[in-house]
């Protein structure tokens, strides 16, 4: 069996060809499936009732399956779907009242290596990498279940797409190319895996990068993301300058506000330093608790007062909105559980 989700032109071509039908109606089963979204072959209506039957013989639209969803008060919806192997990856749906826009956060691999010690999914420790079809999958079953067109992804579910990259760039053409998603709609977010963002920066990639700094300095960053001890902060300066220079791009900067931590003068005055030749624009993440820590989110007023001193360094900052924290979707509470 076949299965039409994750599959180019090209290649229902292919089906198509096999089943001695012309290449127009390898079109419209492309149509059915990325733009119109359809659960199923008999939903095809412009395809005869004979050809979809022959059709069914060879292929279905997707072997994915909702084990849970969640809708939470402010609209977002968190998704837990299962591949045909049994793993499971949260998808989230998230709408903003104020923007047409729906955005998905989407999973890059199951669980993830880097264990930073804010976050629910590095607990888990890694477990596979999602092949580009089950990226898309994500979207396209937002789409089949609420109908709607998705118009923005970031990469900022489950995993560190830079360590899966071949697979992360083959999804970011895909939604390029079949789901008619620009470039700059989407976002890959990354701890900061050195090489690959050197690479990023040589295929001149259109997209927006996202780095998960979180901390003012090496002392701090090490303390939070284990990962600092590899790939650390004045080599990673480094590799943020060649790739703004090299791309013309501005990277956003995601910085996690910790309660005492790194929500301090001093540290807003170290953060502006380090990021004061580097094109970039900030978006501070007030810590979303999880079980597994007693990190606190620090108060609205010191979320402000930061904001404001990193705006008097010249750069555009953003809080980013808690979407879905109760039902867990927020940024960092994806483990691939059912939830509460
Ligand atoms: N692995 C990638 C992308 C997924 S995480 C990365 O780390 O960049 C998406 C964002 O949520 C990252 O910036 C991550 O640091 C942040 N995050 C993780 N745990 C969080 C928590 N408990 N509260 C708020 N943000 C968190
Ligand atoms: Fe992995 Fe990102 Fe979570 Fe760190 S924050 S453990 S890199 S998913």
């Amino acid at each position: 069996m076949k299965v039409l989700s994750g599959l180019n032109l090209k290649e229902i071509e292919q089906i198509t060809d096999d089943l001695g039908a012309t290449k127009f109606r390898a079109r419209q089963i492309h149509n059915w499936i990325y733009l119109k979204s359809v659960k199923s072959i008999d939903e095809m209506t412009d395809l005869s009732v004979k050809f979809r039957d022959e059709l069914k013989k060879v292929a279905v639209v997707s072997e994915i399956k909702i084990k849970v969803k969640q809708v939470s008060s402010d609209g977002t919806i968190k998704y837990l779907l299962e591949y045909p192997d049994g793993e499971c990856v949260e998808t989230v749906l998230m709408r903003f009242d104020n923007r047409a826009n729906l955005t998905a956060c989407v999973s890059s691999q199951v669980g993830c290596a880097v264990n930073c010690s804010f976050c629910a999914t590095g607990k888990r420790g890694f477990i596979r990498n999602l092949s580009y079809k089950e990226i898309v999958e994500q979207v396209l079953t937002i789409q089949r279940d609420t109908g709607l067109k998705v118009t923005n992804v970031v990469f900022m579910g489950q995993g560190e797409p830079l360590l899966n990259l071949d697979n992360v760039l083959k999804a970011m053409d895909m939604f390029n190319e079949n789901f008619q998603i620009g470039a700059r709609r989407l976002t890959v977010s990354t701890s900061g895996i050195i090489p690959k963002i050197k690479e990023l920066a040589d295929l001149d990639m259109q997209s927006t990068l996202a780095l998960s700094l979180h901390a003012p300095n090496h002392q701090i960053r090490k303390q939070l993301m284990q990962i600092e001890n590899k790939y650390p902060m004045a080599e990673l300066h480094k590799a943020l300058k060649y790739y703004t220079d090299k791309t013309g791009r501005r990277i956003t900067i995601e910085y996690l506000l910790i309660k005492g931590l790194n929500d301090t003068l001093e540290s807003a005055k170290q953060l502006a330093y380090y990021l004061k030749d580097i094109k970039c624009n900030i978006n501070l993440i007030p810590y979303n608790p999880t079980a597994q820590n007693d990190y606190q989110r620090p108060s609205n007023n010191s979320i402000m007062k930061f904001k404001a001193l990193m705006e008097h360094s010249g750069k555009k900052v953003t809080v980013r909105l808690e979407r879905g924290a109760d039902i867990d979707a927020a940024c960092g509470q994806l483990s691939g559980k059912a939830g509460k």
